[in-house]
């Protein structure tokens, strides 16, 4: 009656800011680009991950215009 797959301990470590934790998986081994440690959406820095380019463009469009 064992159906459910062979879960063992993970480590997963994120690749942006180092933080291991385990979780339980099947896979051997997991590696994430953010984590609840390091996402924007928890850190509440948001921005500097999306906005290079685009707005940083268009803030010194718009600082030029007003000078
Ligand atoms: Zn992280």
């Amino acid at each position: 009656m064992t159906q459910h797959p062979n879960l063992h301990l993970v480590e997963v470590r994120c690749s942006s800011c180092g933080a291991a934790f385990g979780i339980r998986s099947t896979a051997e081994t997991i590696s994430v680009d953010v984590c609840s440690n390091c996402h924007p959406a928890y850190t509440g820095q948001a921005r500097t991950l999306t906005s290079g380019g685009r707005i940083e463009r268009f803030n010194r469009r718009r600082a030029l215009a007003a000078a």
